[in-house]
């Protein structure tokens, strides 16, 4: 091993003991919270610049600049303290203060933009577009980049198969970018074609709807981070996704709690999602095989979180 960037990947793939148990087939979850940077964006964020780099768009010294939710940022951060690039981080302000904090503990510069629909110009990824345009910075657009898609298939989506050894049930994770279920959904389908690929929705996001009738649904808000839209990105794949489950923020959120508690997996929201979504679809008659999916992040990102702090209270009651 060379630099922390050799780490990044073949995460561990452990069935859950405890919230699984009774069900009629096995949960796995791939610890993608044990990455360096304490997330599943570590490989992109690798990958992409990997390939800028190659391609020669990508020279020492130059900005890189990304729209993230901030695990993106926190991978890319990595990259560019190895690498010797600077890093400009464009962030909705939803997303949690420990993430802004990180990132500039690693050196980003961090920018706020307002919580603003796609359509609007003060939207995140808006921002990071003009910046870009007008300072001629590189722009790693994780949500149109195709190796974000890419690297999913190539090393999630392989890891899995590698570790299951076997036919897979379903795969279920929430969608960001969509890089994460277009890519391992592609993969596992690629090996067994009767896998069923099972996008976790935030209520509140319109991707569910979407996924179900091609209409996306009215947009609402909710507290789970990095996953859900109210515009499809590029790098969402419909084609791949055979179905959706719509999971609540008090499910997520409980669900979570109950990862850390009985499993001792310490990750954020959007795991108590997918993990929520796994149990509905592990219970069901038509599914041959375990049912996979993703915890995404690390549980230190959201500290300072209401829903967070509430588990603080619960054990003072
Ligand atoms: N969970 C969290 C916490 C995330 O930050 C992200 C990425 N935005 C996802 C899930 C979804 O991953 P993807 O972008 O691959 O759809």
């Amino acid at each position: 091993m060379q630099t922390i960037l050799d780490t990044i990947g073949d995460t561990p793939l452990l069935p859950l003991r405890h919230l699984g148990r009774g069900l009629p087939r096995p949960i796995l979850v791939k610890c993608e919270h044990l990455n360096p940077g304490g997330s599943i964006k570590d490989r992109l964020a690798k990958a992409i610049v990997d390939d800028a780099e190659a391609r020669g768009v990508l020279r020492p010294g130059m900005t890189l600049i990304e729209a993230t939710a901030g695990n993106t940022g926190v991978g890319l951060a990595l990259v560019a303290a190895t690498r010797g690039y600077q890093l400009v981080c464009v962030m909705p302000e939803k997303m949690s203060v420990d993430k802004r904090r990180v990132l500039s503990s690693l050196g980003a510069t961090v920018i706020i933009a307002a919580n603003a629909p796609p359509t609007s110009p003060d939207n995140f990824q808006n921002v990071a577009k003009a910046l870009a345009a007008e300072h001629g910075w590189f722009s790693t657009d994780q949500f149109q980049n195709p190796v974000n898609v890419q690297v999913h298939a190539r090393t999630t989506g392989a890891e899995i198969l590698r570790q299951v050894g076997g036919p897979i049930g379903a795969f279920v994770a929430g969608a960001g970018t969509g890089g994460t279920i277009s890519g391992v959904g592609r993969a596992l389908a690629q090996a067994w074609p009767a896998v069923r690929v099972v996008l976790a929705d935030p209520i509140g996001s319109g991707l569910a709807s979407w996924v179900e009738t091609g209409e996306v649904g009215p947009d609402g808000s909710y507290a789970v981070e990095g996953i859900g839209s109210s515009q499809p990105p590029a790098n969402l794949h419909r084609e791949v996704i055979h179905a959706a489950e719509r999971i609540s923020d008090e499910d997520s959120f409980e669900t979570a709690r109950r990862l850390v508690a009985e499993e001792g997996l310490l990750v954020g929201g959007s795991a108590g999602t997918n993990v929520a979504a796994a149990l509905r679809v592990a219970a069901r008659d038509d599914i041959d095989g375990p049912v996979v999916t993703v915890l995404p992040d690390s549980w230190d990102r959201y500290f300072s979180t209401a829903w967070m702090q509430a588990w603080g209270r619960r054990l003072h009651e």
